[in-house]
């Protein structure tokens, strides 16, 4: 398959949520990356917000006049499916951090992505330079984990369990006991488990009501942190850049995609702007 840097229709690509779009075998790669980094860390890996794994032609035009010197040339850019004459597929991973850098090194190289290929240096951007249209054997499966090598990532977490019924409502409890926070939207709630680290119990409709008769709710976007209500709060950075973060006391989780974002600021959060490196340290690991 031979298309034009940023010129491939995008229902020729595997759509995976927001503005995230990759041909079949990227798309596998990236999904088993993402798998296996859970598996072995707790970390569930995200794409960046934005057009930030294929990126068609005329958003390169708009990134460069945005990003400068950060974008590529239009035309040019290893997010739009040819890079050097190749064919290369590149994914900018929000939170790769989460796993510390070797980490991230070493589970992108066994998923087959490289990493640390454009200048200046993007530590987050990775590229898969195998031919992206063929899905790869063996990538529906997750490699066993070998349990002496894996270290699950102990996290301060104000999430003590989750619960999510057949209707795909999502239940939140912050601490045991505590009153349970009712999500309504999937990709809410992966914005949450993004950064945390965080997963449900599937329960059945009956199981999650039961939950509810016996510790009560309180309404989204409020939390209970068992001495005062508390507001769950979207951050953003103060030197403007795009990522938004959902804040639950002082841990802040990633919000995974636009859609999400719209969720959660549909509901009348507020939104507090804070330092770049006050983020960083908020974004416990
Ligand atoms: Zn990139």
């Amino acid at each position: 398959m031979s298309y034009g840097n940023g010129r491939i229709p995008l229902d020729r690509l595997v759509h995976l949520g927001g503005e995230h779009y990759l041909p079949p075998g990227t798309a596998a790669r990236w999904k088993w990356l993402q798998r296996v980094a859970h598996e072995k860390y707790g970390v569930w890996l995200i794409i960046t917000v934005g057009w930030n794994a294929y990126r068609p032609l005329d958003v390169q035009v708009t990134y460069k006049r945005l990003y400068g010197n950060m974008a590529a040339e239009p035309g040019k850019s290893s997010h739009g499916g040819t890079f050097g004459g190749r064919i290369v597929f590149a994914v900018d991973v929000n939170n790769w951090a989460a796993l510390g850098w070797d980490r991230f090194v070493a589970l992108c190289r066994l998923a087959g992505f490289t990493v640390d290929f454009v200048s200046p240096r993007e530590q987050w951007h990775i590229g898969d330079f195998n031919d992206g249209w063929a899905v790869p054997a063996g990538s529906e499966t997750t490699p066993t984990i070998k349990p002496e090598t894996t270290r699950k990532r102990r996290r301060e977490t104000m999430i003590h369990a989750a619960w999510r019924d057949t209707n795909g409502t999502i239940g939140v409890q912050c601490r045991p006991n505590g009153r349970i926070t009712l999500i309504g939207d999937p990709i809410e709630w992966a914005g949450i488990s993004a950064g945390s680290g965080a997963s449900f119990y599937q329960v059945g409709n009956d199981h999650l009501q039961g939950l509810i008769r016996r510790f009560g709710t309180i309404p989204w976007p409020n939390y209970d942190d068992g001495t005062t209500t508390q507001h769950v709060q979207v951050v953003a950075p103060l030197d403007g850049g795009p990522s938004r973060y959902l804040a639950f006391g002082d841990d802040l989780w990633p919000i995974s995609g636009t859609d999400a974002l719209a969720k959660v600021m549909e509901q009348g959060v507020a939104v507090v702007m804070l330092p770049a490196d006050v983020i960083k340290a908020r974004l416990k690991s």
